[in-house]
């Protein structure tokens, strides 16, 4: 059964309502787990023109903007934008995007994404990951930071769909369901192997995996 676009669009609803609460929540559950993650984001691949989708409030892009000569940061929401353009990062470029909708119109050295992943259902998992190899210059790479079931006992469970889906509330009141599909490391291996990639993932920190991948036959 395919996952429906009123899923993903409830699923963009939810971040557009909060970018301006993002970081409140955000900041002090990633810190913790941060240093590990910045010595893969740090080991020397994310140079040259970089590409971030999902990039929200810039937590990830503040970080790109030191290793890379220029990024391309892409969001579905305006609102995402608007915040993170807060940061004044002089070498990055922010994009309106659907990524549910993208075909990319050139090419980066790298790619990067954060917490981005397990917002795409499976059924449009090919799909993204075609994407993203158009988006991949020969010899380029892709980046990123994910979470492990570990992570799933902080969400309140959706009974209508568990396995795809779950419920999220904002400081109102107000509550949304989105996709969150926990995969792990070997699962993502297996998968993104399946369709040409070659993938190093780690679970740097209890409940949070960083991948770097290339396609096989580059
Ligand atoms: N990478 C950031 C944000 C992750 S939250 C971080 O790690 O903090 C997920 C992000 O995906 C939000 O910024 C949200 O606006 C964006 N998003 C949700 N649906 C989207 C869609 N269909 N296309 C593009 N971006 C989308």
């Amino acid at each position: 059964m395919s996952t429906s676009q009123s899923l993903t669009n409830s699923q963009l609803d939810y971040y557009r309502a909060r970018a301006t609460e993002y970081d409140t929540t955000f900041v002090p559950y990633m810190d913790p787990a941060l240093p590990p993650v910045l010595d893969r984001l740090r080991a020397g691949n994310l140079t040259g023109d970089v590409l971030e989708l999902a990039s929200g409030t810039g937590y990830w892009t503040r970080h790109l903007s030191q290793l890379a000569d220029r990024v391309t940061s892409l969001d579905g929401s305006a609102e995402m934008i608007a915040e993170a353009s807060r940061h004044r990062l002089p070498n990055v470029s922010f994009r309106q995007q659907d990524l549910f909708a993208w075909t990319p119109d050139r090419s980066w050295d790298a790619v990067f994404f954060a917490h981005w992943l397990a917002h795409v259902p499976d059924d449009r998992f090919e799909a993204f990951w075609a994407s993203v190899r158009r988006a991949v210059r020969p010899g380029g790479v892709v980046e990123f930071v994910d979470v492990t079931d570990h992570e799933r006992r902080l969400e309140q469970r959706d009974d209508s769909e568990p396995d795809v889906a779950v419920r999220r509330t904002l400081e109102d009141g107000r509550s949304f369901r989105i996709v969150k599909v926990f995969r792990s490391p070997a699962e993502l291996t297996e998968r993104l192997t399946a369709l040409g990639w070659s993938c190093r993932i780690d679970e740097v920190h209890p409940g949070f995996l960083y991948a770097t991948c290339r396609p096989a036959t580059a």
